[in-house]
C-alpha cells in the first residue's frame, strides 16, 4: 500500500561541536585522526566515561522527555524535544546529524558515521523515539519520571524503545571520543511517529528522503535480541527475521433503515454482528514458516520439549510467557477492535461498519483477504484501511554471525534464535528499500521478568544491567558487522 505522508519538511543541520569538558582541540575530534592515542598518552588526560555508565544517563534523560504518540498532531509534540536532543548529544562528540520534521513537533534525526571500508553496503541502525500513551494512575512510579529503583529505569519507553536508542548513542560517543571507526557506513535513523503507523516518521522518510539510506544493505532495530532464560546456564536470545505483514480493515453493513418497533429483516447491525462473531471466533489454518520451523526446532531442543511438525500448538503452549508472541506466528489472525453503528434507541440504521486487525503470515496477505471473504459472505464490503506487507529474511551470513558472535562472547550461555514478530515495526518502511531488516536490540532479561507484558504495558521498565549488556554486545556487533 502506498503509505502518504503528509506535512512539509523542514530540516536542521545539527553542527558540529567540540565534546562538551573535553578540553580538546576541535581539530582532533575526527574519528580518524587518533586522538585518543595523543590523550591518552598526554599528562592532562581527561577521564572518558564509560559508555555503560552514560547510557543510563542518556537513557533516563529520554524517558523524562514524554514523547507520547496520541496518533493526533496537534498533541503529539515530545518527539522535537528527544530529536533535539539526540542531536546534541551526537554534536557534542562531533556528529553532524540532520533533523528531519515532517510536521510540527514531529522530527526525525538521520546521522552517518563513515566507515574504513566505504565499497561495503551501509548498516542501518534505526530506534523510534515515540512512545504510547501511559496513565500516571495505573502506575508504580511516574511514567516520564525515569526514575531509578530496584535495579531497574522505569518509565514509558524503557524496553520500546528508549533503551535502545541510548545503548547506540552510548556506543557513538564512545567511539568519537576513542577513535574508533565501524568496518562499514552506520547510517543512525531516529524516527517519529513508530507507534502510529510512522507515517511522520521512518514513511515519510522512505518516501520523502530517499537519499538518506542510500548504500543501506541491511538494518537492525526492534524488536530482537533479547533474552529468554532456559535455566540458570542457558538463554535464548531471539532475533527478528521475519515479521507479519498489516492488514487493518474496516466491515461496511447496509440494510434497510426503519422503526425499531416493526419487524424488520434487512438489519444492518445485525448482518454487521454475524459476520464480526464468525471472524472473532474463526482459527485460521496453521502454517509454519521457514523462520517459526527454525525457532521450533531450536527451542524445543534446548528445553527439551517433544514437537510434533503436525501440531506446533502443543510445544508452543509450554513456552511460558512468550507463547503469547509465538502462537500468533502460525497463522493469519483477525481480531475485531471497533464497532460503529445506530444514532438513536428506536431508529435501524442503514448502516454499520467493525474495524479488523488482521495480521498475515509472509506472503499470505491475499489469501487472508479470500478467507475473509469467505467467512462474512459476499454481501458486506471490504475497505482496507492499511495494509503492509508481511517481511522474512533467512537467519544466514556475516551480519547473523557477528549478532550472534557478540552475544556469546558477552554471555556464554546465549543461543542466539531466529524468530517472526507478530507486531509490525519501523522495519516495514526501510524494508520497501531493499534492505534486509533484523530486530535485534540486545537486552539479558532476568528469568522472572515478564518481557513482553510490559510492551505497551504498565510499569515499563529496563533493568539497568541488561542495559549495560546492551551496550557491550552492540560496541562488539557494531565494530564487526
Ligand atoms: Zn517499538
Amino acid at each position: 500500500m502506498a503509505i502518504s505522508a503528509r506535512g512539509s519538511t523542514r530540516t536542521r543541520r545539527m553542527r558540529n561541536r567540540p565534546a562538551q569538558g573535553s578540553g580538546l582541540d576541535r581539530r582532533c575530534m575526527g574519528v580518524t585522526c587518533g586522538w585518543y592515542e595523543e590523550a591518552m598518552t598526554s599528562d592532562a588526560r581527561p577521564a572518558l566515561p564509560a559508555p555503560t555508565d552514560e547510557v543510563v544517563d542518556l537513557c533516563r534523560d529520554l524517558l523524562r522527555i514524554d514523547t507520547t504518540n496520541t496518533g493526533d498532531n496537534a498533541t503529539s509534540t515530545g518527539e522535537r524535544l528527544a530529536a533535539e536532543y539526540v542531536a546534541e548529544k551526537l554534536a557534542e562528540v562531533g556528529v553532524d546529524s540532520v533533523l528531519h520534521e515532517s510536521a510540527p513537533g514531529r522530527a526525525n534525526v538521520i546521522a552517518r558515521i563513515p566507515g574504513t571500508d566505504p565499497s561495503r553496503g551501509a548498516l542501518l541502525v534505526h530506534g523510534h523515539l515515540d512512545v504510547v500513551p501511559a496513565d500516571p494512575a495505573e502506575w508504580s512510579v511516574h511514567p516520564f519520571s525515569g526514575e531509578l529503583r530496584d535495579g531497574y529505569l522505569w518509565g514509558r519507553g524503557a524496553i520500546d524503545m528508549k533503551d535502545f536508542d541510548a545503548m547506540v548513542l552510548a556506543v557513538v560517543r564512545h567511539w568519537q571520543r576513542t577513535g574508533v571507526r565501524p568496518p562499514r557506513d552506520i547510517v543512525l535513523a531516529y524516527t517519529a511517529d513508530e507507534e502510529a503507523g510512522s507515517d511522520y516518521g521512518a514513511h515519510f522518510l522512505t518516501s520523502r528522503h530517499r537519499e538518506l539510506f542510500d548504500g543501506c544493505t541491511e538494518a537492525i532495530g526492534e524488536v530482537g535480541g533479547f533474552s529468554y532464560s532456559v535455566d540458570e546456564s542457558r538463554r535464548l536470545y531471539l532475533i527478528e527475521t521475519a515479521e507479519k505483514g498489516i492488514d487493518w480493515l474496516r466491515l461496511h453493513a447496509k440494510g434497510r433503515p426503519g422503526h425499531g418497533s416493526m419487524v424488520h429483516d434487512d438489519n444492518a447491525v445485525t448482518a454487521l454482528a454475524e459476520a464480526v462473531a464468525r471472524i472473532g471466533r474463526h482459527r485460521f489454518p496453521v502454517v509454519v514458516t521457514d523462520t517459526v520451523r527454525a525457532f521450533l526446532e531450536e527451542v524445543s531442543e534446548l528445553l527439551g520439549i517433544e514437537l510434533d511438525p503436525e501440531d506446533p500448538e502443543t510445544a508452543i503452549a509450554k513456552l511460558g510467557p512468550i507463547a503469547n508472541i509465538i502462537g500468533a506466528t502460525i497463522r493469519n489472525t483477525a481480531n475485531p477492535t471497533r464497532l460503529a453503528a445506530g444514532y438513536k434507541e428506536n431508529v435501524i440504521p442503514g448502516r454499520a461498519s467493525a474495524t479488523i486487525d488482521c495480521r498475515s503470515l509472509p506472503g499470505q496477505s491475499e489469501l487472508l483477504e479470500r478467507q475473509l471473504r469467505e467467512l462474512i459472505g459476499p454481501d458486506i464490503a471490504i475497505e482496507y484501511i492499511q495494509r503492509q506487507p508481511a517481511l522474512e529474511t533467512t537467519f544466514d551470513g556475516a551480519l547473523v554471525e557477528a549478532m550472534s558472535a557478540a552475544l556469546r562472547a558477552e554471555d556464554p550461555g546465549a543461543h542466539p534464535v531466529p524468530y517472526m514478530l507478530s507486531g509490525g515495526t519501523d522495519a516495514k518502511a526501510f524494508s520497501q528499500l531493499g534492505i534486509r531488516c533484523f530486530g535485534f536490540a540486545p537486552l539479558r532479561l532476568p528469568a522472572d521478568l515478564n518481557f513482553s507484558a510490559l510492551f505497551h504495558g504498565i510499569d515499563e521498565r529496563v533493568p539497568v544491567d541488561g542495559l549495560q549488556f546492551g551496550v557491550r554486545v552492540l560496541d562488539r556487533f557494531l565494530r564487526t558487522c
